[in-house]
């Protein structure tokens, strides 16, 4: 099985890579989907999250994120109260899924990770592939197609690393500074090109 960690700055167009890797016929871990599922009603991270943080679960049983964000970001004590809950949890999942691929004989997965290089998880992955395009540009599309305000996209870009850190650790890097068609171009390219498909 050929793992690819997928990551990149917010707004770089890892999704729609994600999409399309999908139709080519890669098996997808998403991070961000994990984070979100571990803590749906019936979970056992919702409940210690109830207990944990007050008011954090609505009356119809779920999650209130910003209230969760608003306390749990607060100190350093109540950040590693969040994460001590829920990163269990993320880890075993993920380690789930890429258990089943492997079982199932899947030949490439794709890990949709946008933190990989920050949570430092490359060792976990084949090729390390990094969608990038300039800042100016993603805050652009932030706002133009996602309705961010233009600010807060800035704040969140300048919250990650920069792409200078990203683009050193990358293998392949797929330039999404065109139209659609051109990112789309290069998916298929790196697809063909991988050990799986020669
Ligand atoms: P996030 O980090 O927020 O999850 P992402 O990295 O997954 O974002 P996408 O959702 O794929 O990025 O792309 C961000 C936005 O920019 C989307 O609305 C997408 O349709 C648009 N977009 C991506 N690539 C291009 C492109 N080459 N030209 C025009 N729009 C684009």
């Amino acid at each position: 099985m050929h793992i690819i960690g997928l990551t990149g700055g917010i707004g770089s167009g890892k999704s729609t890579v994600s999409n399309r890797l999908k139709e080519l016929g890669a098996t997808i871990v998403d991070a961000d989907l994990i984070a979100r599922e571990i803590v749906e009603p019936g979970e056992p991270a919702l409940a210690e999250l109830g207990e944990a943080f007050d008011g954090v679960i609505r009356t119809d049983g779920t999650l209130d994120r910003a209230e969760l964000a608003r306390q749990a970001f607060a100190s350093p004590e109540a950040t590693a109260q969040l994460n001590a809950i829920t990163h269990p949890r993320i880890h075993d999942r993920t380690t789930q899924q890429f258990e089943d691929a492997r079982a199932a004989d899947v030949p490439v997965l794709v890990y949709d990770m946008p933190l990989l290089i920050e949570n430092g998880q490359t060792g976990m992955v084949d090729t390390v592939l990094v969608v990038d395009a300039p800042d100016d540009l993603r805050v652009q599309r932030l706002v133009n197609q996602r309705g961010l305000d233009a600010d807060d996209a800035r704040r969140r870009i300048a919250a990650q690393i920069d792409r200078d850190t990203r683009l050193a650790v990358a293998d392949t890097v797929l330039d999404n500074s065109g139209d659609l068609a051109s990112l789309l171009d290069q998916v298929d390219a790196f697809w063909a090109g991988l050990p799986a498909q020669t």
